[in-house]
């Protein structure tokens, strides 16, 4: 914005704030419903050990615990949108803090309930399904009770449960290691000055124009994770170990299949996502002598990938144009779409500005009883456009999702949750290269979107691959050691970035800084996410109805079909490798026309 001073929260425009008003008029209204949780709690709790009943009682009990949780939803939501608007507030910080301890009670008064419905005899159960009383929770509780065959008695659930504290030590251990006890050295920065290396500012080194700098703060950084080498690995070990006992312990075929469980997705997705992906490898091996052509460097080193190819374009977008751009960029979604943005303007889901204690960032953000409510901290750069859309995306799911869906069923699954933000990323995209003459701000979207989609696809890829082979070892008896792991680690990123990254031997030890090693088969979702968007985003531009309407039925699914059901009923089949083919042809055109406006 033009004014570059930050507004307190009493200054900024109405019209710029989102209007929490439509959730509570009144923090007195907050309270009346604060108090009646606890009374929708009792409720629920009368059913205790009364479940197999009958299917009336059932039913009862499944509508009293989602009758809690929706208010309960709505509590915290109104607490934690107010809180973000203004971090200092006391009265906000307590509220939220009230609604957190509340969200904790629940959870806790709630964990009999899924026990009780599983330790439900075979036979009764089928009973109790087959009851027309039933039918609209069939699917919810057949999904619970798939994890049947992997729940174990009571007395070893119980030991489980005991013990999963201490069995997550060597997680813990990483992160307190790595983010609380790790210091690294201080680097010479572009101005002279000499600045302590964080994890918070290494990218910002690594995006430096000037290579010696970039250079030393990769070689700090990985030099100092060599002195520790032998503890990352021993922390990394305990945590793939962890995750192949429990797979074995509840009778899961393999760790990666135990992981992909609850999603209901078979291993071959996660297999033909890294085959797909390998045949694809020869276009970021393109990408990688295109960046050493522009950058004039005869070999490319891996701390060569981040600093910008072309200068950050210095626009500066008032929000008008912003909105306009977005709406003009998501029209090929159709008339419905555009009036769903539209609403999104008028009735003010939409926090706008920055002011001082705002929390940092973007989200979208809401439940089922609120408008899907966006944070911004919107300056005007060409970025927060691409959040603007971004974050639009997420709310547009979301309300399509709630208004389609009964409350059981209308929240969507961490499989797809990108998958409508990044459609509206790619849209904005195209729009804008069609839409723009000046060559600066298309090198910059071509490089923008070149950038997503090799951190995204290539990059998440390659630590899917490289933790399906860690949990391999693991379940051969191999233990993971340091040597085993850097030799493992380089080999793979020599055959990701190819013959034309020169790569000394320090990136071998990138396995002992990435926290998603510690996550359990996680990041093959951002993959699978673009690559479906990519896919998506080429049907509602072909402009065909039949595809615009398969979109809508995606967004409209919320938690009702399985998540690859939804996506085939989108357009988009996962178990098959041409989306991921698709996106990184994607990638590969993007390369060429990078190379033709720059060289
Ligand atoms: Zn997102």
């Amino acid at each position: 914005m033009s004014s570059h001073k930050v507004l307190e929260r009493k200054d900024v425009p109405t019209e710029m704030t989102w209007d929490l008003e439509a959730l509570y008029a009144a923090p007195g209204d907050w309270e009346k419903d604060f108090a009646a949780i606890h009374d929708l709690a009792d409720k629920f709790m009368a059913f205790k050990g009364r479940l197999a009943e009958s299917a009336a009682v059932l039913r009862a009990a499944i509508e009293a615990e989602d009758a809690m949780e929706r208010l309960a939803e709505k509590v915290y939501t109104y607490a934690h949108l107010r809180s973000d608007e203004d971090t200092r507030h006391p009265e906000n910080r307590s509220r939220v803090d009230r609604a957190q301890t509340l969200f904790a009670e629940i959870s806790g008064k709630t964990a009999w309930f899924d026990p009780e419905i599983m330790a439900i005899p075979e036979t009764r159960m089928t009973e109790l399904l087959a009851s027309p009383e039933l039918a609209f929770y069939r699917r919810s509780l057949e999904e619970l009770l798939r994890f049947r065959p992997h729940t174990l008695s009571e007395k070893e659930e119980r030991i489980l449960g005991l013990s999963s504290d201490v069995m997550g030590t060597a997680a813990k251990t990483f992160s307190v290691l790595n983010n609380a006890d790790l210091r690294f050295p201080e680097i010479t920065a572009e101005n002279g000055k000499t600045i302590e290396l964080t994890h918070g500012n290494y990218l910002k080194f690594l995006e430096s124009a000037d290579r010696t700098v970039r250079q030393a703060a990769f070689e700090a950084m990985y030099d100092t994770y060599a002195k520790l080498r032998n503890t990352f690995a021993v922390t990394l070990d305990g945590t793939v170990k962890k995750h192949v006992l429990a797979a074995k312990l509840r009778h899961y075929p393999s760790a990666l299949e135990a992981a992909l469980f609850p999603d209901n997705v078979p291993k071959k997705v996660y297999t033909e996502l890294i085959r797909a992906v390998h045949d694809k490898l020869p276009a970021l091996h393109k990408y990688i002598r295109l960046r050493a052509e522009i950058l004039k460097l005869d070999k490319l080193d891996m701390y060569d990938l981040f600093t910008p190819l072309v200068p950050e374009c210095k626009l500066e977008i008032p929000w008008e144009q912003a909105k306009n751009s977005v709406r003009a960029a998501l029209m090929p979604l159709g008339g419905e779409y555009c009036a769903t943005l539209d609403q999104a303007f008028d009735q003010r889901w939409v926090d706008v500005l920055e002011n001082r204690g705002k929390r940092s960032g973007a989200y979208s953000s809401g439940c089922y009883d609120s408008y899907p409510y966006l944070l911004l901290n919107y300056h005007g750069t060409l970025n927060d456009v691409f959040t603007l859309a971004h974050e639009l995306g997420h709310s547009l799911h979301s309300f399509y999702s709630h208004r389609e869906q009964d409350y059981h069923y209308a929240d969507y699954q961490i499989f797809v949750a990108e998958v409508a933000s990044t459609t509206n990323e790619l849209l904005l995209h195209d729009y804008l290269m069609k839409n723009t003459g000046d060559r600066k701000v298309q090198a910059y979207l071509l490089c923008h979107l070149l950038n997503e989609l090799r951190g995204t696809i290539y990059r998440q890829t390659q630590f899917a691959e490289f933790e399906l082979w860690m949990h391999q070892q693991a379940e051969k008896s191999v233990p993971l050691n340091a040597d085993l792991l850097s030799r493992k680690y380089f080999d793979l990123n020599a055959r990701y970035y190819g013959a034309g990254a020169a790569a000394g031997r320090r990136i071998e030890l990138e396995w002992a800084r990435i926290p998603h090693f510690y996550y359990n088969f996680y990041v093959y979702k951002y993959a699978t996410g673009i690559s479906a968007a990519v896919e998506l985003s080429r049907h509602i531009l072909s402009g065909e109805a039949r595809k615009i309407r398969a979109y809508f039925s995606f967004l409209k699914a919320g938690d009702s079909k399985d998540v690859l059901d939804i996506m085939k009923d989108a357009g988009v089949d996962l178990s098959t490798p041409e989306p991921v083919h698709a996106a990184l042809d994607l990638f590969n055109t993007t390369v060429d026309q990078l190379h033709c406006l720059l060289t």
